[in-house]
């Protein structure tokens, strides 16, 4: 292998390196922002939960207000009915007063239907509230782990950055333009090489078959770019 393709490997390499750390980097406020959500789904079901079980309850409420106002109405009622003398109108209370039992049976029973439902909602509210402390745990936890990680994505890029500031000054400058150039070309993926050996008179990266002049040429150690894929072919 030529020099100057040794010294751009070793140069490559590290490049790869930092991009591969950043985009783990990149990737973390993502993860934080899914964790974050998740909570906070958690947080509107269990929000929700308490929400049904209040209705439930002023429905409740609700009912119990109206038994109480029919039993004053059949009070009212039956305290009219001693003052009744005609036969007629004495039918027509007991009527009501008939009716009003009804009502407070019919009422009673909407009660008891809704007490079943509120046992139910209580308990939802109770089990939504543990998810919710748990959810509350993991994601302090998976924030923590994510702080972590991102102190140590941070403290690698910064080694490797040094590592490379060292080694530039050993590499032609204008070499390390060009590739510099190349890698920070739109179709390079940063993660990957854009330095490829020839193989067998292959370029490695897209597998175009080289013309015998290419090879001769990145034999000498001319630097040819690939003409299908502009890698920056070397031969190993
Ligand atoms: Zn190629």
């Amino acid at each position: 292998m030529h020099d100057w393709a040794e010294k751009l490997i070793a140069i490559q390499e590290l490049d790869i390196r930092i991009a591969k750390i950043s985009e783990q980097l990149s990737q973390i406020p993502v993860k934080q922002q899914e964790a974050e959500s998740l909570y906070a789904q958690q947080n509107r079901d269990y929000e929700q939960s308490k929400l049904q079980l209040r209705e439930l309850e002023v429905g409740y409420k609700n009912l119990e207000n109206e038994i109480v106002s029919q039993k004053e109405k059949k009070r009212t009622f039956q305290s009219k009915t001693i003052l009744i003398k005609n036969n007629d109108e004495y039918k027509a209370a007991l009527l009501q007063i008939e009716m009003c039992d009804q009502v407070v049976h019919n009422l009673e029973d909407q009660q008891l239907e809704l007490m079943f439902k509120i046992e139910e909602a209580q308990a939802s509210v109770a089990s939504q509230r543990q998810a919710l402390e748990q959810a509350q745990k993991r994601t302090a936890s998976v924030k923590e782990d994510l702080e972590v990680l991102r102190k140590t994505c941070e403290e690698q890029i910064a080694l490797i950055k040094r590592k490379r500031e060292a080694a530039a000054p050993d590499t032609d400058p204008e070499l390390l333009k060009k590739y510099e150039h190349l890698r920070n070309s739109r179709n390079n993926n940063p993660s990957q090489p854009c330095v490829i050996p020839i193989l067998d008179g292959v370029c490695s990266r897209c597998r175009i078959r080289m013309t015998p002049q290419t090879c001769q040429d990145v034999l000498k150690g001319k630097i040819v770019l690939c003409p299908s894929c502009s890698g920056m072919l070397y031969c190993e």
